[in-house]
């Protein structure tokens, strides 16, 4: 058995080929690199069962992960979250099978630690020393603190707004930091700059080709949990779109494998805030790409992500499942984030929130099915954000 069933990488636009054994970013022709694995291989000597006596991360699933050798993985103990019903929002919505993933409960605090293990990981593989990237916060938490652990210099660029936790997370792990008075289309303008400049790896989202398939693990991860059944709907905050092109390619790969079956694959919904939503904007008018969202602004920052470089592979991944795009705003998100704690003592992220917010709408509007087993992804954990709480406590004397 070999540890990776890696085989190459390839362009999804122009079809061009690239040695997954060397450093990578875009394809001559400008778009992301994706990873393909030998399948007949993995068909032939990968079986489900093999997974029983795994470890409890998202190593688990090596042979679809793009790491050659075991001597390279990175880790710190992340994936296999926890995938939760919620049943008492699940009846307030009308819906009688309603989960969360819960990724809130992953190393650094965000789902980023699945693209970073990997990612990472993969950076080590192919001799790279120093690599840099733009982020809303969270991803360059995961990359700074991975790459500390993989002895890899960092340079993180990020808004001066993004959340001041991530901050910290990438100044205490030893990366070299800058803030950025912009969004983060400015931070990523000064990491092109740089890497031009000082010839770094780039890190940025999609421009290096594995964190992909850290974060398609989210999608390997909820159909074994749910005993190898797809559920009819999952929800995801979209930014970058990483997230959800990697759970759209994974099960792909799971019914090629016939790890699941090909009859049912679930509808794969984008959900963005009106503040920011470009690729809802784009799927509501049937285009193939979406364009720049001018002044985006979101309490969500994991997804304020006014154009994204994958934003037609995300679009494709909701055409081809039958799924949709859908905006909610800030304060529905808000107000569904403080029912979830409620409700269910969870805590979540506004990003997560956001998703139980669109959950509430298509059942409304009747696209989603009281009967349908629906997951909404918590892509963070809410104790990140402390400021999106706003309490009104009264202070108590002691009593003498
Ligand atoms: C980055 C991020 C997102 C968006 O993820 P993409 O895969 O880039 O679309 C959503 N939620 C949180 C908490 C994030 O940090
Ligand atoms: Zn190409």
């Amino acid at each position: 058995m070999k540890y990776s069933y890696v085989s190459h990488l390839y362009c999804p636009k122009c079809q061009s080929t690239y040695d997954h054994t060397e450093q990578n970013q875009l394809c001559t022709c400008g778009s992301p690199l994706l990873v393909a694995y030998d399948m007949d291989g993995l068909k032939a000597f990968w079986q489900r069962e093999s997974l029983l006596d795994r470890e409890n991360t998202l190593w688990r699933y090596h042979e679809l992960l793009p790491v050659a050798s075991a001597d390279n993985v990175v880790t710190l103990g992340e994936g296999m979250t926890p995938l939760l019903p919620i049943s008492n929002t699940g009846k307030r919505l009308g819906i009688s099978n309603l989960y969360v993933k819960d990724e809130g409960l992953i190393p650094t605090g965000s789902f980023k630690a699945r693209g970073a293990t990997v990612g990472v990981s993969k950076a080590k593989e192919v001799g790279v020393k120093e690599l840099a990237m733009p982020t809303n916060g969270n991803a360059g938490a995961a990359w700074s603190l991975y790459s500390s652990r993989a002895g890899i210099t960092s340079h993180i660029v990020m808004p001066v707004d993004a959340p001041k936790i991530t901050r910290n997370e990438c100044a205490i792990s030893g990366a070299n930091l800058s803030l950025v008075d912009g969004l983060i289309s400015d931070a990523g303008k000064i990491v092109g700059k740089m890497v031009k400049e000082k010839g770094i790896f780039d890190a940025s989202t999609l421009k290096e080709p594995y964190r992909i398939e850290g974060k398609k693990t989210m999608g390997i991860e909820i159909a074994e949990q749910l005993g190898w059944n797809v559920p009819d709907v999952i929800l995801y905050p979209t930014g970058g779109g990483v997230g959800i092109i990697g759970i759209y390619k994974a099960l792909k790969e799971l019914q090629e494998l016939g790890w699941i079956s090909p009859d049912k694959f679930p509808r794969l919904v984008a959900v963005q805030s009106d503040g920011c939503a470009p690729i809802v904007k784009a799927w509501k008018e049937g285009r193939k790409d979406s364009e720049f969202w001018q002044n985006s602004e979101t309490i969500a920052f994991g997804i304020n992500v006014p154009k994204a470089l994958g934003d037609f592979l995300v679009l494709e991944a909701l055409y081809e499942s039958d799924g949709c795009g859908i905006e909610i705003t800030d304060a529905e998100l808000l107000h569904e984030q403080e029912l979830l704690a409620n409700e269910e003592g969870l805590f979540v992220c506004p990003e997560g929130a956001a998703t139980v917010a669109a959950a509430k709408k298509l059942r409304e509007s009747g696209w989603i099915k009281e009967n349908e087993t629906v997951v909404c992804l918590n892509t963070g954990a809410g104790i990140k954000y402390p400021d999106t709480v706003q309490i009104n406590v009264p202070i108590l004397q002691p009593i003498e």
